[in-house]
């Protein structure tokens, strides 16, 4: 059986969000029901991945040993609720680098890809800003947008927008939708 991968954004996503950065995992903090929708993804056979931009290092707020132990704490958290983070990639470099891995742009997409050898078309990639949906949609990625984090003001930004966008209340929401959708889809076959 072929890999069914989802990948989300982490702040706003998975977690709160923080202007002033999520600097260790004593931070880290889960925002309501993500816990519960990574675990419903995994029991349904999907595998989920991460795919953050984690400026805060280059910008020297913290580095990476505080980075490891922010993503030990998630980890820990999201088993202990009965789910699984199979892999974590993160952009650590600023915005004036000029890096390809910093969202939009779809370094971090592509690496997952090469890691698990499938291709990126229609794969979902849940996230709350433009940068996120930019990056799925210069990949083929299905792009989709939760409420949580910056959600709603990038809901907002996108008003009057051609291109359409999913959009569900948060990460909980949009994994019901994605087991609903295999549920279907396993039915018809
Ligand atoms: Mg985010
Ligand atoms: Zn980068």
């Amino acid at each position: 059986m072929s890999t069914r991968l989802v990948i989300l954004d982490r702040d706003g996503v998975i977690n709160v969000d923080s202007d002033a950065f999520i600097r260790c995992g004593a931070q880290w903090q889960a925002i309501d029901g993500s816990l519960e929708a990574i675990a419903l993804l995994v029991r349904h056979g999907f595998t989920v991945a991460v795919a953050s931009n984690q400026s805060g290092l280059a910008r020297g707020h913290f580095d990476l040993a505080a980075l490891t132990d922010i993503h030990d704490t998630m980890v820990a958290a999201v088993e202990a609720a009965g789910g699984r983070i199979d892999r974590i990639v993160f952009c650590p470099h600023g915005p004036g680098e000029g890096c390809d891995c910093r969202k939009p742009a779809p370094g971090l997409l592509l690496q997952l890809a090469a890691h698990y050898a499938v291709s990126l078309q229609d794969i979902p990639f849940i996230g709350d800003s433009l940068r996120d949906l930019a990056a799925a949609r210069s990949v083929g990625a299905r792009g989709i947008l939760v409420r949580s984090g910056k959600g709603r003001v990038t809901e907002a930004a996108l008003e009057g927008s051609v291109a359409e966008v999913e959009v569900f209340d948060d990460l909980l929401e949009a994994t019901q939708r994605l087991v609903a959708e295999h549920q279907q889809q396993g039915v018809s076959s």
